[in-house]
């Protein structure tokens, strides 16, 4: 039996869960939130529902690790920092170097720099957490988790853009997709309710959150994925813009007055989607609960949000020759009943059927299509952080060899 963490370190924040391995038991969950900014907030869940909470000024991340840490013992969540055996790490963007999770050492936190400007709002942030545990557990196991890694089995056909070629091969631009560490651990969960291996299943996984991106996995590895060179591409999101043609960025520009890039960027990633089409809110709930009030706008952004589901999962059936399942996960994938109603009726045309009665549970994972359905769809709730801890115990017991 073990301890291993995972984290979600942001540029102010730190994300953690603590696992009993392998047993996968959750025995401490919380975040430090405004780090370097005053009134840092410290909120950690554990035992049989208690909670500590505390509003005070940490100035850095290796502060905010050296606080986590002291309170873990403070908590007696753990009694000492040996019982930490491993720390996993999420990061966003691993290029072409990384096509799995691999421990830290000095080549791979260079390259994890050297690639920092594939995600420059988060990779940064990735390192000074890695950094940080590094500094205060030096002997521990330290691994970090791609969150483009699964997708570095695509084929070449669908991961290069129609552009120069050599802006690939001078700059490595192509399209790395994201979320991953959550595609992979839910067709993992699919294999199991499917009774099938991965190995023998062509899987379509509809990540839906404040973030979504759908994946097509053809015999366990990512074949085709929705987000791009960066997570702005794909589907309309919450306040990301998805596709767009390039050319209608720059006509913006002009007529908008807008000079820099980095200004349209900000547009693109943090004023469209379903926030940008229904100027409501960027809340798949708000939206729903406005346009059921009768907004247009806001009836219009749902609309176009299933409509880009539809696309994608339309492709992806044809790309991959068929599909056997059809999998919804993350926020609005996991709890929306209507938005997985509307779009299993609108692929209704190859024989899919849902089974109403399970599309209205919650809270588990479960079949919500009919034993005669011509493919199984799904619900499944994701566990990045699962998955990290599992990648952690399996490197380790692979360093033991
Ligand atoms: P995530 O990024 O995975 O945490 O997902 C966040 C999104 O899930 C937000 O847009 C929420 O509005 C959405 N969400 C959560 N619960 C529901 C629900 N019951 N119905 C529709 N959307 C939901």
């Amino acid at each position: 039996m073990e301890k291993v963490l995972a984290i979600n370190s942001g540029s102010s924040s730190l994300k953690f869960k603590l696992f009993v391995m392998p047993a996968e038991e959750v025995i401490a969950a919380g975040k430090i939130e405004r780090i370097g900014i005053k009134d840092s907030r410290v909120e950690i869940k554990y035992g049989l529902g208690q909670k500590y909470e505390k509003v005070e000024d940490i100035k850095d991340h290796k502060v905010a690790v050296d606080l986590l840490m002291k309170l873990l013992i403070k908590l007696e969540i753990i009694r000492d920092y040996m019982e930490i055996n491993g720390v996993g790490h999420r990061v966003v963007a691993g290029g072409e170097y990384f096509k799995h999770s691999e421990i830290v050492d000095d080549e791979v936190i260079r390259k994890i720099e050297e690639i920092q400007d594939l995600a420059p709002l988060h990779n940064p942030a990735n390192l000074i957490g890695i950094k940080a545990f590094k500094e205060i557990l030096p002997y521990v196991c330290s691994v970090v988790v791609f969150d483009t890694a699964f997708h570095q089995t695509m084929p070449e056909e669908n991961y290069i853009y129609s552009v120069p070629y050599e802006w690939y091969e001078k700059l490595g631009i192509r399209r790395y997709g994201a979320h991953g560490t959550s595609h992979r651990y839910v067709a993992n969960e699919a294999q199991k309710l499917l009774n099938q291996p991965l190995k023998d299943l062509k899987l379509i996984s509809c990540h839906l959150g404040a973030g979504a991106s759908i994946c097509a996995i053809k015999n366990g590895k990512s074949f085709n994925t929705s987000m791009g060179f960066t997570p702005l591409a794909g589907l309309t999101m919450a306040t990301r813009s998805g596709d767009v043609d390039a050319s209608a960025i720059a006509y913006a520009m002009d007529h908008l007055g807008i000079s820099s890039i980095d200004e349209m960027l900000e547009i693109l990633n943090k004023q469209s989607g379903l926030l940008g089409i229904s100027g409501v809110s960027s809340d798949m709930r708000d939206v729903s609960q406005a346009a059921r009030a009768g907004n247009h706008r806001a009836a219009l952004a749902g609309q176009i949000f299933e409509r880009t589901v539809v696309d994608y999962i339309g492709q992806y059936i044809a790309e991959m020759g068929g599909v056997d399942g059809i999998i919804f996960t993350a926020g609005i994938g996991e709890n929306s009943v209507s938005l997985r109603a509307h779009i299993v009726e609108k692929l209704a045309y190859l024989g899919i059927e849902l089974d109403a009665g399970e599309n209205s549970k919650r809270g588990i994972n479960n079949i919500i299509s009919t034993p005669n359905s011509n493919v199984t769809v799904m619900r499944i709730m994701t566990d990045e952080e699962v998955m990290i801890a599992r990648d952690v115990v399996a490197l380790e017991a692979s360093q033991a060899d």
